[in-house]
């Protein structure tokens, strides 16, 4: 199939971005990697009349680390999240989980911009993002905002992106002391999107959980953390009864929906299965 007519326009800077988006509203989508805003359009889901080319504009591709977070810029690829020496040493649930996403000629133009903007609730980052206590910077011509990932998912593909805005940044904190991560997806393939997924990270000290996320994936319309499950692990010790406890909690914190995967009786099933791995891996 092909796609419906539209514009291309392709901008230097974000002013010239944010004149057009005030020119165009929901007529307009930025264009980052392209990787799911083509297949949208070929498949007739999406027919807006002008897409916006951000990849030429400067500063968008950074990654520093400064004063206890990194920055990642919204246009920062896959790959390079894979290949980047900081993302390696202080962001370990974002390397744990990119190899997960696609396959190398996707991972090669998608962006981590475009995969939070995107928000599919069976998208690994979106559940990174709220694990590890992402902040996201959102810019137009008049403001900018700060928004915490916790409040940034509204729901299927829903975010709290004004038509108006750009995702600029992602601020992500770096590990502290004695926290660990855990990540852990089932798909059918290696780079199918997941039936169900657990980006977890903790503080562990002598085997006890401290400041416990747990952000699920493929379990609802948008990134989940399980709010029983965590209260039930805080200050807990781990053991095989807490890990009972924890799976049988889940039960007041997900509600799979049934899908092409499965019932959602198999979907919480798999749910208590990648906790427990994900915190026996927590703790080794
Ligand atoms: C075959 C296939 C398999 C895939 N498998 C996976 C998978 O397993 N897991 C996974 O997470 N993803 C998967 N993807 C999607 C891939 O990760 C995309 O890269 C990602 O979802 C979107 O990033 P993008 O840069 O390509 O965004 P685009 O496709 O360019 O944009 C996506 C949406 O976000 C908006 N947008 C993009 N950037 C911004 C911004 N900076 N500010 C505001 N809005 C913006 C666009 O307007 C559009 O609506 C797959 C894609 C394909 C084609």
């Amino acid at each position: 199939m092909k796609p419906a007519p539209f514009s291309y326009m392709r901008v230097k800077s974000l002013e010239e971005a944010f004149d057009l988006l005030e020119e165009y509203g929901d007529d307009a989508r930025i264009l980052s990697g392209g990787q799911s805003l083509m297949p949208t359009l070929n498949m007739r889901l999406s027919a807006p009349k002008v897409l916006i080319d951000i990849n030429q504009i400067d500063g968008l591709s950074d990654i520093e680390v400064n004063n206890g977070k990194v920055t990642l810029g919204a246009l920062v690829r896959h790959n390079q999240l894979i290949s980047s020496d900081i993302v390696t040493k202080h962001l370990p649930l974002i390397s744990k989980a990119v190899p997960h996403i696609a396959h190398h000629a996707i991972r090669n133009r998608g962006t981590i911009g475009g995969s939070i903007a995107f928000a599919d609730p069976a998208a690994e980052l979106p559940a990174v993002a709220k694990a590890s206590g992402f902040i996201f910077t959102v810019k137009n011509r008049n403001e900018e905002r700060k928004i915490e990932a916790e409040d940034f998912f509204l729901g299927l593909f829903e975010t709290n992106l004004k038509e108006t805005e750009i995702l600029i940044a992602i601020e992500a904190p770096t590990l502290q002391q004695n926290e660990k991560t855990a990540f852990v997806e089932l798909s059918r393939r290696q780079g199918d999107y997941a039936i169900i997924g657990l980006a977890a990270q903790s503080i562990v000290e002598n085997s006890v959980f401290k400041n416990v996320r747990l952000a699920y994936f493929g379990a609802g319309d948008k990134p989940i953390m399980a709010k029983q499950a965590i209260n039930l692990l805080e200050g807990k010790s781990y053991s095989e009864e807490v890990v009972l406890e924890a799976q049988k909690a889940l039960e007041a914190d997900l509600s799979p929906m049934d899908d092409l995967n499965g019932p959602p009786e198999m979907k919480m099933h798999l749910a208590r299965v990648i906790t427990a791995r994900a915190l026996a891996d927590l703790i080794s």
